[in-house]
C-alpha cells in the first residue's frame, strides 16, 4: 500500500466516524481530494483508490492536470480565488466552482461556459469569520448574490462554501460552520434548492460534518504537507 492509499483510507474512516457521531448516513458527506501543488502521479494514486472528485486552487496548474488525466473519469472542482481574467479557463476546464463571491465573476463564467458541456456547478463562498478572513461575500449579501446567480444560464447553483478562520477551541470553530449551515437553511426556505454545504478541511472535517457539511475538502491529510509556501 502506498502512503496516499493509506491516508485515503484514514480520511474515509474519519468521515465515517464523524457521520456516525453526528447521526448522519455516511453517504451524506462526499470527499473532495485537494490535489493543489501535488503532481499528476499523486492524483493517479488517489484515483486508483477510487477517488473521483479533485480540487485545485490555481487555474493553470489545474488545467494542466485535467489535460494530462483526461482519459480518467475524474470530476474537477475549482476552489481557489478567481480573477476575471481566468474565468474562461475555469469555465472550459472545470465541472464545479466552490469559490464564487461576486456576481461579475458568475456572469463571466456563464458567458464562457461552452455549450457542449453541462452547466457549471457552483457554490457561493461566504465569509463567516468577519475580519479574520478576506475571501467570500458577507453573510448579509449572500441571499441577493445567490438569487442573482441562480437566475444565470449555464450555471447551476448548488450551495455554499466557507473557509472559516482556524480556531483552537472546537466549540468556537463549530459556531462558524453552524453560521453557514443556518444561512444554507435560510436560502432553501427562500426557494433556492441547494444541496451542497462545502466546508471542513484536513484539521477540522469532524466539526464541519457535525455542523452539516455535505462536502469536505481535504488536501494534506491525503497527500501530505504541501512544500510550497503559496497561499491557501
Ligand atoms: C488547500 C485548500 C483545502 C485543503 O486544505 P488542507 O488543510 O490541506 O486539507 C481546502 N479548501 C481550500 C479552499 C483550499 O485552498
Amino acid at each position: 500500500m502506498t502512503t496516499i492509499s493509506i491516508n485515503m483510507q484514514a480520511v474515509r474512516d474519519r468521515i465515517a466516524a464523524a457521520c456516525a457521531a453526528a447521526g448522519r448516513p455516511v453517504d451524506a458527506v462526499q470527499l473532495l481530494a485537494v490535489s493543489k501543488t501535488w503532481p499528476v502521479a499523486s492524483v493517479r494514486e488517489a484515483a486508483a483508490c477510487g477517488q473521483r472528485a479533485f480540487g485545485e486552487s490555481y487555474v493553470q496548474e489545474g488545467a494542466e492536470k485535467i489535460a494530462a488525466l483526461a482519459t480518467l473519469d475524474l470530476e474537477w472542482h475549482f476552489i481557489g480565488p478567481l480573477q476575471s481574467n481566468k474565468t474562461r479557463a475555469v469555465a472550459e476546464n472545470f465541472a464545479w466552482v466552490h469559490s464564487l463571491e461576486r456576481l461579475k465573476i458568475a456572469q463571466r463564467l456563464a458567458a464562457h461556459r461552452p455549450a457542449h458541456l453541462p452547466p457549471l456547478q457552483v457554490c457561493v463562498q461566504v465569509n463567516v469569520s468577519g475580519e479574520a478572513s478576506k475571501s467570500g461575500c458577507s453573510p448579509a449579501d449572500a441571499s441577493a448574490l445567490a438569487h442573482a446567480i441562480a437566475a444565470l444560464p449555464n450555471l447551476r447553483l448548488r450551495g455554499l462554501m466557507a473557509i472559516p478562520a482556524r480556531m483552537q477551541d472546537s466549540a468556537v470553530q463549530y459556531q462558524s460552520f453552524a453560521r453557514l449551515g443556518t444561512l444554507f437553511a435560510q436560502l432553501n426556505s427562500e426557494g433556492l434548492a441547494l444541496d451542497t454545504l462545502s466546508m471542513g478541511m484536513s484539521h477540522d472535517l469532524e466539526v464541519a460534518i457535525k455542523a452539516g457539511a455535505t462536502v469536505v475538502r481535504v488536501g494534506s491529510a491525503i497527500f501530505g504537507e504541501r512544500q510550497s509556501n503559496v497561499p491557501n
